[in-house]
């Protein structure tokens, strides 16, 4: 029996019954825990909320994946209509004044002392967020907060709107698209012999890569970082202005402060330091990356007097030192990476360093393509998991991981948390079986990490299990189990060669690590311009708020990367993140840190050391944010 749903008569009936069951569920504890006002106990007026999360988190992540996988029509729209009633249920929560009173009426009963160090974690957070929407403050400035909220809304649809609908473009002749590809040409071929050049990141990449004329590279460039400027640079000004305004009133120095509160780093001044940490750390081999991108521009000119390498040109001569200098076979290498050696070499992984088997179950499920697994501990299941990875039409595109159950402590027993990851490899066909490229056996357990954070959970609580964590931490398990698709000793368990099943050699390997390691440096300094830039127009903003916003970005960019800023470009009016992150783009920088600093723990006692194995699960993935995580991380490190 399916511990889910039986998937394979899944109809749209039941999707809509069980979005109405979950919805009626959630209401008839939202009541309970209203009418515990007078006498408010823990269990009902605080864990509730954990209960009804966990309710409708299980239906959404039901109807979430069934909205992005399911082959029938039906299903899936089924699905996706009921995506937004859960999510608008869950989000009026946040704002409801009668919870806020109950959760309060706990709090404030003296009772908190005797709750567990989690619980109390659980307690505080709630209130906390309670706060952070407002809750605490007089109506009228309620009502004002409403209003920035609203219009900053507004202004992230019309922000991402102005970006999709910039229809810029360049038009090239023959000669300035040479170097690029025949399909590529094909494309943009327009009648007249010219060709059209849009500025969408299909076009725009490879035309950087490949073009061999510097000055149509440059000016495609320009027109690149000039998208949508005319209508979203005053957006970017309102926006950064109201932000400030918004965490003034909710009592705020700025913007991140807000924002950072309830992350791993807690305050803004952990970030700057973070990222000045960081700039320094990675400077020497950013350093030597631009020397070897102004070599390869001094051999291919065969001009040794040039200096510089502009920043329309990083990308075509950081293609040419990939394609001469460090040159890999990417079709040699994918044939050791057949798709289900890859997923036995991880079981084995998971095995060594965790003491958990993974073993496939015949069940119903939504797809032939989809096979689902249990995965043990010392005999006991764990979790299970679905794996759907190949392509098909109307299907979610890109790899993620979906949790459709996650752990939470029942009165019966603990739930079992039950996680799917989507993937879109290249499928066996009748004669060759699925061959992965290196980026795609890295995705795979980029996600597979993602997956062990979600089974491996014991934290009692939903909202504090799996992956569950604080938004600076959520990718560091998934970016550190990557290390093991990049460590040699990791793949002589399973890279072996599809036809012959000859080990990868280590010259091959040594050759994918030092194409890897081209540009990297200056790579990470690029994001620590996009992280600063976020940081100094959401913590700064009182101090910078008399220059333009394109100022700011030129004196960082010239101070923090190698390249010089291209004057009269607007890069922040396309800059998505900046409105998506919100002085959370250093998060991604961080959590990778983290992940680094994990894994040289293990380079260190051994990476299939199952002692420190068994200590980062029991430290970190089991614990979730069921205390803080940079504690956790600490006590692990
Ligand atoms: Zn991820």
């Amino acid at each position: 029996m399916n511990p889910i749903f039986d998937f394979k008569i899944i109809n749209e009936k039941h999707i809509t019954d069980l979005v109405a069951t979950a919805l009626s569920n959630c209401n008839k504890h939202l009541q309970n825990i209203y009418s515990s006002v007078e006498k408010p106990t823990f269990e009902v007026s605080v864990a509730g909320l954990d209960t009804i999360f966990n309710e409708a988190e299980k239906a959404l992540g039901l109807i979430s994946l069934m909205a992005y996988t399911h082959p029938e029509e039906s299903v899936r729209n089924a699905s996706m209509a009921g995506i937004p009633e859960l999510e608008n249920f869950l989000n009026n929560l946040q704002l409801d004044a009668n919870l806020f009173a109950a959760v309060r009426a706990f709090d404030q009963t003296g009772n908190k002392a005797e709750l567990k160090p989690f619980q109390q974690k659980f307690l505080k957070e709630t209130i906390d967020e309670f706060k952070r929407n407002g809750l605490a403050l007089k109506p009228e400035l309620q009502n004002k907060l409403k209003e920035i909220r609203n219009r900053l809304s507004e202004i992230g649809v019309e922000f991402e709107a102005n970006i999709g609908n910039d229809a810029g473009f360049l038009m090239v002749s023959e000669s300035e698209i040479e170097g690029l590809p025949a399909d590529y040409k094909e494309s943009h071929k327009q009648a007249d012999g010219m060709y059209k050049i849009d500025l969408s990141y299909p076009s725009f990449r490879p035309f950087m890569k490949y073009s061999k004329s510097d000055s149509a590279r440059k000016a495609l460039m320009f027109k690149f970082m000039n998208r949508a400027a005319e209508k979203n640079l005053s957006l970017v000004d309102e926006m950064i202005r109201l932000r400030y305004d918004l965490a003034q009133l909710l009592g705020y120095k700025s913007y991140a402060e807000y924002t950072v509160e309830n992350r791993m780093s807690k305050t803004p001044q952990t970030v700057w330091n973070f990222e000045t940490e960081l700039t320094q750390a990675v400077k020497s081999k950013a350093k030597a990356d631009y020397a070897e991108l102004l070599e390869a521009k001094r051999n291919y000119l065969t001009d040794f007097t040039i200096e510089k390498v502009e920043v329309w040109e990083s990308a075509f001569y950081n293609n040419l030192l990939l394609e001469t200098k460090y040159k890999v076979d990417n079709n040699q290498i994918k044939e050791y990476f057949e798709t289900n050696s890859v997923i036995e070499g991880i079981f084995k992984i998971c095995e060594k360093l965790f003491n958990v088997s993974c073993k496939q179950i015949e069940t119903s499920v939504w797809h032939p393509d989809v096979k689902a697994y249990e995965l043990y501990s010392d005999g006991t299941l764990k979790g299970v998991f679905y794996l759907d990875l190949y392509p098909r039409d109307n299907k979610f595109s890109h790899a993620a991981s979906f949790t459709l159950i996650g752990g939470k402590k029942l009165s019966s027993g603990y739930q079992i948390p039950v996680n799917t990851l989507v993937c879109n490899f290249p499928a066996p066909t009748a004669t060759k079986p699925s061959l992965l490229p290196h980026n795609e056996v890295e995705t795979l357990f980029h996600e597979f990490g993602h997956l062990l954070h979600c089974l491996l959970t014991e934290a009692e609580l939903r909202s504090q299990s799996g992956t569950n964590v604080a938004y600076d931490f959520v990718e560091t398990p998934s970016q550190m189990f990557e290390n093991w698709a990049w460590n040699y000793e990791s793949l002589q368990l399973f890279a072996k060669h599809y036809q012959t099943g000859e080990i990868m050699p280590k010259e091959l390997f040594d050759k994918m690590l030092a194409a890897k390691n081209v540009g990297s440096g200056m790579h990470v300094l690029q994001q620590i311009l996009y992280g600063t830039l976020d940081m100094t127009l959401h913590d700064r903003y009182a101090e910078v708020k008399h220059l333009k916003v394109s100022e700011i970005v030129k004196d960082l960019q010239n101070k923090i990367t190698p390249f010089e800023f291209m004057d009269g470009t607007h890069f922040e009016a396309s800059f998505g993140h900046l409105f998506g992150y919100a002085a959370g783009y250093y998060g991604y920088l961080w959590a990778l840190v983290y992940a680094e600093d994990v894994f040289s723990i293990f380079e260190k006692e051994g990476i299939f050391n199952i002692e420190t194995g068994l200590r980062l699960k029991n430290t970190i993935l089991a614990k979730g944010s069921s205390a803080n995580e940079y504690d956790l991380a600490v006590e692990f490190l």
